[in-house]
């Protein structure tokens, strides 16, 4: 007999343990679009509040991996890497990271995900260039993967559509900090793609979904006993995200920061993680030496052949090219570019990267409600990084929104959200260590 998914629900409610039947119904008949959001926000809430055991994440993840086709990349021969952050501000690693991995000879197919909460979203960034597809079917995705090296992807009815349809839910529901919901709706997708190598970007600090290092080593944790479970290679770096990582918090901003690093314009911890992530890759997958590693990266990232790789990807996936070359001019552009000025001196102490996240939410570069539309072209530059001496009155960036009433209130935000003192700052460290073999 059929259980009623009320029940599925109520027992998760009660906090009571799910068995693996029980969630994989639920979350397949929710995929299928047989239960309804109402039934399936009040899951994720009862989850969230509860927690979900090891057993109940494995099967969650089964579930989703499950819902839709998986790709094995079998026929792909040159070694494959996949790549995952829980989600940032200012954080544009995969744009610069899959280009980069491809032109050093590895191969990247990756499942991104949408804005999440405060945090902006890979294929969001991406769509932000005109004419760019992120709906890729299996079979666009294994062919573009042979001939470019690298594609960026959405779950689409085809792959995870489960993680696709919780996802959404999640943002509309403030049910997104939680570690077992972000550990199977990561490895979903990860799982659902074959690579030699999963590198796991685990965030901690003000900006990411784990504010303490506690919970991001957790989900580290919980994410490579996923992968380990499914017999997969995996490596989880916690990072800091204490502060924007990149000075660019939007969608077509984001792009144009990422063009700059991969012309070797951009010099600073968004370049340097990047970095870190393509040497750990060519260390696990071709036993290079980590410091030799780092330094074919950056070369790449000087030379032209990652921005080359980008070209292609974008190219590939329908978007215009030329963004490469002259990002500003292809990319949308906000009607009103205000100018942030501190209100403040002294030096930056601390940030509340998450407010920041939101006031750019706010100009419309996030999602308020499942399925809205996102604003390319609106957002925030942010440029100080803790540490930084600051004068009163001095520009910090600028706000780019559809008004002055929206730039001010967002640049009031984002003032607010800084600490100033008189004492040095130590910066915080870009990465605290890795997690898996
Ligand atoms: N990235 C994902 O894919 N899922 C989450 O839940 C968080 C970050």
């Amino acid at each position: 007999m059929k259980r009623d998914p009320r029940d599925v629900v109520a027992t998760k409610r009660d906090g009571r343990k799910l068995l693996d039947e029980e969630l994989r119904g639920f979350v397949l008949a929710y995929a299928r679009g047989e239960i309804d959001d109402a039934l399936a926000a009040a899951f994720v809430m009862a989850a969230f509040i509860n927690g979900l055991d090891t057993d109940e994440t494995v099967a969650l993840t089964r579930a989703m991996v499950e819902s839709g086709e998986t790709l094995p990349l079998d026929g792909i021969s040159r070694p494959k890497v996949d790549k995952h952050s829980t989600g940032g501000v200012a954080d544009s690693v995969t744009l610069i990271f899959a280009p980069l991995a491809a032109s050093l000879g590895l191969v990247v197919a990756k499942l991104s995900g949408r804005g999440l909460g405060h945090t902006g979203g890979t294929l969001d960034k991406l769509e932000a260039i005109p004419g760019m597809r992120t709906d890729l079917s299996p079979e666009q995705l294994e062919r573009q993967v042979q001939e470019v090296g690298c594609a960026v992807a959405a779950q689409t009815k085809d792959l995870v559509p489960a993680d696709g349809a919780l996802y959404a839910l999640r943002d509309e529901t403030a049910t997104v900090p939680s570690i077992p919901l972000i550990a199977a709706s990561i490895m979903s997708k990860k799982l659902a793609l074959g690579s030699d190598l999963i590198l796991l970007d685990m965030k901690a600090g003000s900006g990411a979904q784990m504010k303490s290092l506690a919970d991001a080593n957790e989900l580290a944790s919980a994410c490579i006993a996923l992968a380990e479970g499914w017999g997969r290679r995996a490596r989880a770096a916690v990072t800091d995200m204490s502060q924007p990582l990149g000075t660019a918090v939007g969608n077509a901003l984001d792009v144009a920061e990422a063009v700059r690093a991969l012309r070797g314009e951009e010099k600073g911890r968004l370049t340097d993680l990047v970095v870190e992530f393509a040497a750990a890759a060519l260390a696990s997958l071709e036993g290079a030496d980590e410091d030799e590693a780092r330094g074919r990266a950056r070369g790449a990232l000087g030379d032209g052949s990652a921005l080359e790789s980008f070209r292609r990807m974008v190219e590939a996936q329908g978007g215009d090219p030329r963004v490469v070359d002259d990002p500003e001019a292809v990319l949308p552009r906000a009607p009103v570019i205000a100018p942030l000025a501190s209100s403040q001196e002294g030096i930056l102490a601390s940030v509340n990267a998450e407010e920041i996240g939101r006031a750019s939410v706010m100009l419309g570069a996030g999602r308020l409600r499942k399925g809205d539309p996102v604003d390319p072209a609106v957002g925030i530059v942010f440029r100080p990084k803790i540490g930084d001496r600051v004068e009163r009155g001095q520009p910090m960036g600028e706000v780019h929104a559809r008004d002055e009433s929206d730039a001010a209130e967002a640049a009031d935000r984002v003032r607010a959200a800084l600490t100033f003192g008189e004492t040095e700052v130590e910066p915080p460290p870009l990465l605290y260590g890795w997690h898996g073999a």
